[in-house]
């Protein structure tokens, strides 16, 4: 799979995982759908279930007056940045700045997750969605 962000995913999850929001804060595997057990996403624990998006848009082209194609939330921390084909790539950047490796789509309409480390894309059944409108 090609490390490309500008995708929408919905539909080919690797696994997929079930949201346990606040007991513990936790994320446990839920009944997953395909995959083997060697594919799984070893970075959930880097996932803040508390983390909220940073804003409606993406955090350094709000900032420098850039432009985006689609978002994409960090799991870790909240922050909101470009996809791979917006010219700033800001999410991109943000995993090798600060190596949240965790991210979701902000785009209305999907749920995708994606590990940059991994490579996988998987889903989180009853994840809070906080796509901007
Ligand atoms: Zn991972
Ligand atoms: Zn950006
Ligand atoms: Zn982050």
């Amino acid at each position: 799979m090609v490390a490309n962000l500008g995708f929408a995913a919905t539909g080919v999850f690797c696994f997929v995982l079930r949201w346990v929001g606040d007991g513990g804060g936790v994320l446990i595997f839920g009944a997953g759908e395909g995959g083997g057990m060697g594919d799984q996403c070893g970075h959930l624990d880097q996932v803040d279930v508390g983390a909220e998006p940073s804003g409606e848009g993406c955090v350094e082209c709000l900032r420098k007056g850039g432009r985006w194609v689609h978002l994409r939330m960090c799991r870790s921390c909240g922050h909101v940045g470009c996809c791979d084909s917006s010219p700033g790539r800001h999410a991109t950047g943000h995993y090798r700045e600060a190596g949240h490796p965790v991210v979701s789509s902000f785009e209305p309409g999907e749920d995708w997750w994606w590990c940059y480390a991994d490579e996988l894309t998987f889903g989180v059944e009853g994840a809070p969605d906080y796509a901007h409108s």
